[in-house]
């Protein structure tokens, strides 16, 4: 388990300052995730939450950095982050994944490897256990960039990758939010899904508040670079509560919430407002500043602030060519973290942790 420093992103910013000798220094290899982005504020979290939150996001860190240490690729270290955190109920990924206002989980996913700018993409996944994993098929044993729907979880079954009863991504706290949600539009409640230990209709609408106001985020994402210099990003989500069946957001749009190009020396993974992501192409716009010389930092944050600029909330986590991650958010909070060669582990929620 990594050294947990809540406000450790510091020493990763202090690592890009620039002048010293050290600042010129490329960690040997590099990783950062997020666990989406929202109204997360120290009122809203337990002590208890918040360590949860930190201890998840610690071991998806291991996870990649495991990968990256013994030399491994930039993208089997995403795949091995993001399948921890779809698998983590904590997280709108895989399991613990948000409902559509039809009561189901409608699962979107993405990856890309920015040595040859491949890509794979999935969306509306209902049975394959980890979407990363068929994203990543798509990218490496089809033809084509984006699958979705059944054709999708048939492509993934045919591969061998597991796959599981819908009612597995059900978790209470995930229905719950759902009920509430649709019980303040005014719109139909569905019934728990079959196979699910759901609440019975009308019992969820009167269960208390969750502490979180996730209605919206909570994706999960990794972006890395590996020891040879290879940049990868991928994402996963559950999209958003609520959202009609069939909505995809920005996650598997590549450009949109996923992007990765070692030419632009860039890989970024993003969590917010899909539908104002997708129209401000926030990834792709990111690596084009970057490769026109802006600090992965600025130009992270000018997206997230063109984004919220139509009217879209989130943040972003950016891994350049010189190994620093960088984390951009327009909200109280996003869940994240980044490691490198030379830098323990370190983990934030709250906007003020960097
Ligand atoms: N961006 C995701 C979507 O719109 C939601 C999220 O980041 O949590 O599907």
């Amino acid at each position: 388990m990594p050294t947990l420093k809540p406000h450790g992103l510091a020493l990763l910013a202090l690592l890009t300052v620039a002048g010293g000798a050290a600042a010129q220094e490329v960690p040997a290899w590099s990783f950062a995730i997020h666990g989406g982005a929202g109204t997360i504020e120290r009122a809203s979290l337990t002590p208890e939450q918040d360590a949860a939150y930190r201890v998840s996001l610690a071991r998806a860190l291991e996870a990649g950095a495991a990968v990256l240490r013994d030399g491994g690729a930039a993208l089997d270290a995403v795949q091995a982050a993001v399948e921890l955190m779809e698998d983590d109920p904590l997280f709108n990924a895989g399991r613990g994944a948000v409902f559509t206002a039809a009561g189901t989980n409608e699962l979107d996913a993405a990856v890309m490897n920015g040595t040859d700018r491949s890509a794979g993409a999935v969306a509306g996944l209902i049975t394959t256990r980890h979407p990363i994993a068929a994203a990543r098929a798509v990218m490496e044993q089809s033809p084509h960039v984006m699958l979705i729907g059944p054709g999708a979880d048939t492509f993934a079954a045919s591969l061998g990758l597991e796959q599981v009863p819908p009612s597995f991504f059900f978790t209470q706290r995930r229905w719950d939010q759902l009920i509430r949600v649709l019980t303040e539009q005014g719109r139909p409640t569905p019934l728990p899904p079959a196979g699910a230990p759901g609440s019975p209709l009308g019992m969820a609408a009167t269960a208390p508040a969750p502490p979180l106001d996730e209605r919206k985020f909570g994706t999960v994402g990794a972006v890395a670079r590996d020891s040879r210099g290879h940049l990868a990003a991928g994402t996963s989500t559950g999209g958003t509560t609520g959202k009609r069946p069939g909505r995809v957001g920005d996650v598997p749009v590549i450009g949109a919430g996923t992007y990765a190009s070692n030419a632009d020396g860039c890989a970024v993974s993003a969590t917010g407002d899909g539908e104002f992501y997708i129209r401000a192409t926030v990834a792709r716009d990111i690596c084009a500043r970057i490769a026109a010389g802006q600090t992965a930092r600025a130009a992270a944050q000018a997206e997230v602030d063109d984004a919220l600029s139509l009217g879209g909330y989130g943040g972003v986590v950016v891994m350049d060519t010189r190994g620093q991650p960088a984390f951009a958010l327009t909200t109280p909070g996003m869940y994240r973290g980044g490691v490198t060669a030379d830098a323990a582990a370190s983990v934030a929620i709250y906007a003020d942790e960097e």
